[in-house]
């Protein structure tokens, strides 16, 4: 069954007008308050988070958020790296009202299924590369790497490879933070606060080149050295006691790391060598970001699973999801029961929501413009506007998706000693200057919504720059 519709040239959806937004209900100071005495955020010091005062979100068109006290601020993030169709489309609001009126739930556990999520999975195996026509589904991220651990196991239980139990994942990597995902995760931060930890899994170093390779390596040696750990981890856990590799094609929270281009294939390389399954985290990286549907096609090589979550629906609605090749999901299908499954897998609001986001990406060519257009422009732009800065070390990305390295001295990649310090500083100085710019550490990130206008990169690139330069004022580099 095909779906490809009409060709849709992309415009830019314009504002709603003010008067058919909801009147905000409370003032900044009354917001703040309940917020301070009620809720804990993820990721934060409440403590200090309280002292200050979160700043309140209250409505997004396009790129754009604006706050409680009426100011409008460009999102170089994309949300969380998810609003991938950026803010404010009527199709995927449609989408909700619609399917909530004709089936708000039903679930897919008893010989029962529904429209939505038999169109999503028939939409998805159209996107997705040859060899993915099969797809479970959750709510996060974290639910699809712990998906993936289930399905893995499951995969060499069926294969009578009842020893293939550990699963090989990379420092500073990012997979969520579920017991499951924090500890195939690589953040020392998390581990610290999570005394039990899912057994039978291993890291080996990241691809981080600017931050650990020596002065004699270049790029291609170190990414290499660093793929071949992988070799040296399976011979010394034996090849028979390995199950999975999972990585992100390039890590995202990590710090936008991108490896260079001999990684991937010796990755691949040594996961076919000793039947390793190879599983890309593709949570970030799918959907357009880098310009192809995932990232892995972007690098080049063919994993054996795929984690999906954030861009499937824009961040519209919740929804994670994994893709099974043939091999994997043949060894499935055809060995009885797997029992695993969330009261929400697929569910028809969120499936009805992710079909018509895709079908945005698809028929709008978002992806493609990307690839071809506004990717090519925001890198671009990036390296005229900062590559030779003072405080920039090294500018990484693809599409539109970037890290900034901060460093002391960028020639010799010198880092600063308080890096995590000299992030936050740089952070503060784009939250104040109406700039959304994540921090990971001493790199910035960047990853706004795939519809940014030219223009827009243009205002976004100038903000980022002036918040750089404030950073290297204020640390009296100059
Ligand atoms: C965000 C993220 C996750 C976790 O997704 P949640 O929806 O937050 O659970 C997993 N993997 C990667 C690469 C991510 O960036």
């Amino acid at each position: 069954m095909s779906y490809r519709t009409e060709e849709i040239a992309y415009v830019q959806p314009a504002e709603p007008a003010a008067g058919a937004r909801a009147a905000q209900q409370r003032t900044t100071a009354e917001y703040r308050a309940l917020d301070a005495a009620h809720h804990i955020h993820p990721f934060s010091d409440m403590g200090a988070l309280n002292r200050s005062g979160s700043r309140v979100i209250v409505r997004a068109h396009g790129v754009y958020l604006w706050d409680s006290e009426g100011n409008k601020i460009i999102d170089g993030m994309a949300g969380l790296w998810c609003v991938n169709v950026g803010y404010g489309r009527k199709e995927l609001a449609n989408a909700v009202y619609r399917q909530m009126e004709e089936l708000p739930y039903y679930n897919t556990f008893f010989k029962t299924t529904h429209p939505p999520v038999i169109e999503l999975s028939a939409l998805l195996a159209e996107i997705a590369p040859g060899p993915f026509n099969h797809f479970f589904y959750c709510n996060s991220g974290s639910e699809a790497t712990d998906t993936v651990l289930r399905i893995v196991h499951r995969y060499w239980a069926t294969q009578r490879k009842h020893s293939k139990k550990v699963v090989i994942s990379r420092k500073n990597g990012y997979h969520g933070s579920t017991i499951a995902g924090g500890t195939l995760g690589g953040m020392g931060y998390m581990h610290e606060q999570m005394p039990s930890k899912v057994e039978n899994i291993v890291h080996i170093d990241q691809p981080y080149f600017f931050g650990e390779a020596n002065s004699s390596q270049t790029p291609e040696e170190f990414a290499l050295a660093r793929a071949q750990q992988l070799e040296m981890k399976i011979l010394e856990i034996g090849a028979h006691n390995v199950a999975a590799f999972i990585g992100e094609p390039f890590q995202g929270a990590g710090g936008v790391i991108f490896p260079a281009s001999t990684y991937w294939p010796e990755i691949e390389r040594i996961c076919r060598k000793y039947d390793v399954l190879l599983v890309a985290d593709e949570v970030i990286g799918g959907f357009g970001r880098t310009g192809e549907w995932f990232a892995h096609q972007h690098f080049g090589f063919q994993p054996d699973l795929i984690t999906m979550a954030k861009g499937l629906t824009s961040g519209y609605v919740p929804m994670g999801a994994v893709g099974l090749n043939d091999r994997i999901a043949k060894a499935i299908i055809e060995n009885g029961e797997f029992n695993h499954g969330l009261t929400y897998s697929g569910h028809p609001v969120a499936a009805a929501v992710a079909v018509a986001n895709l079908k945005l990406l698809r028929d709008e060519k978002i992806v493609e413009r990307v690839k071809t257009d506004t990717g090519p422009y925001f890198q671009k732009k990036l390296r005229d506007t900062l590559a030779h800065h003072l405080i920039v070390g090294e500018i990484a990305g693809a599409g539109l998706v970037a890290g900034l390295q901060l460093a002391e001295e960028p020639a010799s990649r010198k880092r600063f000693a308080n890096g995590g310090d000299v992030g936050a500083v740089c952070r503060d100085f784009c939250f104040n200057g109406n700039l959304i710019m994540r921090a990971s550490g001493d790199r910035m990130l960047l990853s706004p919504p795939l519809v940014i206008s030219k223009q827009e990169i243009d205002e976004l690139v100038s903000k980022a720059k002036n918040a750089i330069d404030a950073t290297a004022t204020q640390l009296g580099v100059s």
